[in-house]
């Protein structure tokens, strides 16, 4: 029989259940009994929607309070003493990896007051994990009561054998990084570490577990020598507590492991390996030459990072090749990765159209659809004919609707030229024209794009989308809103103006709205990190531009100021990267449409009297391939045509713009100058000012805006801080190449500090241009 699985199931519930009780513990409205008890109760519920649903092997311990990774910090006694020091409670401990805690000392407890540990990107998801920080001489002990060996055995006492989830050794440590000061290469701790795995691995059997989901993720990579090694010693040291552990599911995904294929023969002895075939399945040959006689190959199939319904008859013709090769009991049917990633349930969205709802399925869809193609391949398609004839029913209605193919943007396509991509000429005819009609002073000061987003702006836009207010009302109020922010800018005397923003809920979701091949959600939620979800905008189809999106703003701001007003628009590879994309044309297709409708925006921008114009591209970093080599080169060449089709439009004398939250981009810095962008404003205020020598290695020779202070506190920086910023950025940057502004947008601050702030950088920007 072949059985289906799952790796892992999203955490916070229908109704973000789980992220509503946590911040209600964190504000102190919710004990830690009632937290605890939520928690519980929302696993409980998990388990049962699966084995409703007919998934034979379920996942425990993929439930988190915060985070996966931080758990295992917690579980392997790898928390920095820092943390430890003050007796909290484990979960208070745990939320203070997480997000950091500040506590004035009371009734004899020590004042607490400590940052939270680095949280980054999951592989090449919007998800955050929290990276375990580790010393020299590291130990590690497990906790006293394990977390997995608690949830295996709170599933099991409610009739639920689980598969628990752990993430492995190797992964663990390549995970993680030194504590501040010190030198440790993380995965030179795997001996200290393994009997801790060992420990764990025999209480989980003694519990009564048959089967452990170990995590491996990392094997995706390119790897160093030192972690590719690792990977032998942990897994034949693992095997060979034969029966004394539970069988293990050796498991990757968002990746193929045909450049790691050597590491195969060291796990021969492993039960199982899982991989992602939805994001490569051509790597299923490979991985079935090199699986050992008797190892099972759990085949990812069902997609865990997007929302669309699965081809089932294309799922089943790949599990069958696959038992074709190993025969039906070496087989397993598994999502590709944890559905973490996805929504909880179609069940939510009463407002989706028919005919769009019918393309998607979330968590508790995918869950029915694996049941189905392991039932398929178990007793035979016609036991599911159903199933598949209306599946199939959907997938063709999919591919030939009207909402998914528009012949006019693939016309349009069509007839792109190499011009299309070229500015008129090049970058120092430009800047020459652009001073002449701009007239702007030398160290020129802007902001990012957007001013406090006050309760009031909240107020109108709630009232008028739910109709309380009229378009007119709601338009009246925006353009006050613009004429404020102008006010407060020449009060400020800034160089380059905004509007502000005040009527853009979201960068996306705004320019998803207006465009068509777009759809919205309402309950589509998915973890971003710890309590924070994101409701990605969904494309389903062709995207095009109908009419213009952010003119009117625009240019009412700029008949109402006296200085240049820069435009404001989201970038088409953010617009993409923030979305849940189509999976049935590549994303490159997906960029060049969003490249054309920006395309338009920019050149009506322009002809509207607007001739500064930032195209912001935050997310084009994380859009990197995970590997090295010609995926990610691949990447960067349409993710940058994409940019200049959208920005290479306007006249040499209009000035383009872009902006990048970060300024790490040492790695594919070719790819940044071969934007083409007049200006750039880059997020380098907490950064080391050094980051910047790659502009002078690199003789680059555009504008530069590196940030001169940090957005996201609202702490207000001194002048004297200001000029000894931009003192550091003059020893990389010319000073007639410098602008001067905050490092992002200023949407989540208050008003007193903004101004407060922004007085102290246009006095250093004047101090400066008084003394160049
Ligand atoms: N223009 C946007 C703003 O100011 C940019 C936001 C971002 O970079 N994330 O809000
Ligand atoms: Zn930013």
């Amino acid at each position: 029989m072949v059985q289906s699985s799952i790796l892992g199931f999203p955490r916070m519930g229908a109704n973000r259940e789980l992220k509503k009780a946590t911040e209600a513990y964190w504000s102190g409205k919710l004990s830690q009994e009632e937290l605890l008890a939520e928690g519980k109760r929302l696993r409980l519920e998990h388990w049962k929607i699966q084995k409703n649903a007919g998934v034979d092997i379920i996942p425990s311990n993929d439930f988190s309070f915060y985070d996966q990774v931080l758990d295992h910090i917690q579980l392997f006694g790898a928390t920095p003493e820092r943390y430890t020091k003050y007796n909290l409670t484990p979960i208070d401990e745990f939320f203070a990896m997480g997000r950091g805690l500040q506590k004035p000392a009371k009734d004899g407890a020590l004042a607490v007051d400590v940052p939270s540990l680095e949280m980054v990107k999951w592989f090449d998801s919007n998800y955050h994990y929290v990276k375990p920080t580790l010393k020299e001489g590291q130990s590690f002990t497990l906790s006293a009561n394990p977390k997995p060996v608690a949830e295996f055995s709170e599933a099991k006492d409610a009739g639920i054998v689980t598969r628990p989830v752990i993430v492995g050794p190797v992964s663990f440590l390549h995970l993680a990084k030194p504590d501040r000061g010190q030198s440790v290469e993380p995965i030179s701790l795997l001996q200290d570490l393994l009997p801790v795995y060992e420990q764990l691995l025999v209480k989980l059997k003694d519990a009564g577990a048959e089967t452990v989901q170990i995590d491996e993720p990392v094997l995706v990579f390119d790897l160093p020598v030192a972690s590719k090694a690792a990977f032998k010693l942990a897994y034949e040291k693992l095997a060979a507590l034969g029966g004394k552990i539970p069988k293990l599911v050796f498991t990757t995904y968002f990746g193929d492991i045909v450049h790691n294929i050597d590491v195969l023969p060291h796990l021969k002895d492993i039960y199982a390996i899982h991989v992602d075939l939805v994001r490569n399945p051509e790597q299923l040959d490979s991985v079935l030459q090199a699986l050992a006689p008797g190892q099972v190959l759990s085949v990812g199939i069902v997609d865990g990072r997007n929302i669309w319904k699965t081809n089932l008859k294309r799922a089943i013709e790949t599990v069958e090749t696959a038992i074709q090769k190993l025969g039906r009991e070496l087989v397993i049917v598994a999502s590709s990765s944890s559905l973490l990633h996805t929504p909880h349930t179609l069940e939510s969205e009463k407002k989706l159209d028919a005919e769009v709802r019918d393309w998607f399925s979330f968590a508790v869809e995918k869950a029915h659809e694996l049941a189905i193609i392991a039932k398929a391949v178990t007793e035979g398609p016609s036991t599911v004919r159903g199933q598949l004839e209306t599946n199939t029913k959907s997938v063709q209605a999919r591919s030939s609707s009207k909402l998914t193919n528009d012949p006019k943007v693939k016309d349009r396509q069509a007839k792109i030229t190499q011009e299309m991509y070229e500015r008129k000429s090049p970058f120092t005819e430009r800047i020459a024209q652009q001073q002449n009609h701009l007239n702007l002073p030398r160290f020129p000061t802007t902001t990012i794009g957007s001013f406090p987003q006050t309760k009031e702006i909240r107020i109108q836009r709630n009232r008028f989308t739910k109709g309380d207010i009229t378009a007119e009302q709601y338009e009246k109020f925006i353009e006050k809103e613009i004429e404020e922010v102008v006010k407060i800018q020449d009060e400020l005397d800034l160089d380059v103006y905004v509007h502000g923003e005040p009527e853009r809920n979201d960068m996306v979701q705004y320019f998803g709205e207006r465009l068509t091949g777009y759809v919205f959600t309402t309950h589509a939620w998915v973890q971003s990190y710890g309590s924070r979800c994101v409701r990605p905008p969904i494309i389903v189809g062709d995207i095009s531009r109908p009419a213009p999106m952010t003119v009117k703003e625009s240019k009412y701001a700029a008949s109402v100021s006296k200085k240049p007003m820069k435009g404001m628009l989201t970038g088409p590879v953010t617009c993409l990267r923030w979305s849940f994309p189509r999976d049935d044309v590549h994303q490159s297709v997906q960029a060049e449409q969003l490249g054309l409708a920006l395309r338009d925006e920019v050149i009506d921008l322009e002809a509207a009297g607007i001739y500064i114009i930032q195209v912001d591209e935050p997310a084009l970093r994380e859009g990197l391939p995970l590997r090295s080599g010609l995926e990610r080169k691949n990447y960067l060449s349409w993710a940058v045509k994409s940019f200049r089709l959208s920005t290479a439009g306007v006249q040499d004398s209009t000035q383009i713009h872009s902006h990048f939250c970060y300024s790490e981009f040492q790695d594919f810095f070719h790819a940044i100058a071969a934007l083409d962008a007049d200006v750039l404003s880059i997020e380098n205020s907490k950064s080391d000012a050094k980051l910047l020598r790659v502009f002078v290695d690199e003789a680059y020779p555009r504008h530069i805006g590196p940030g001169v202070y940090d957005i996201h506190s609202p702490r207000v920086p001194s002048e004297q801080e200001i000029k000894d910023r931009i003192e550091e950025m003059l020893q990389y940057l010319k000073p007639d190449q410098l602008w001067i502004d905050p490092d992002c947008g200023l949407k989540t601050r208050q008003w007193t500090e903004t101004k407060a702030a922004l007085t102290n950088m246009v006095n250093a920007a004047k101090y400066y241009r008084a003394k160049y």
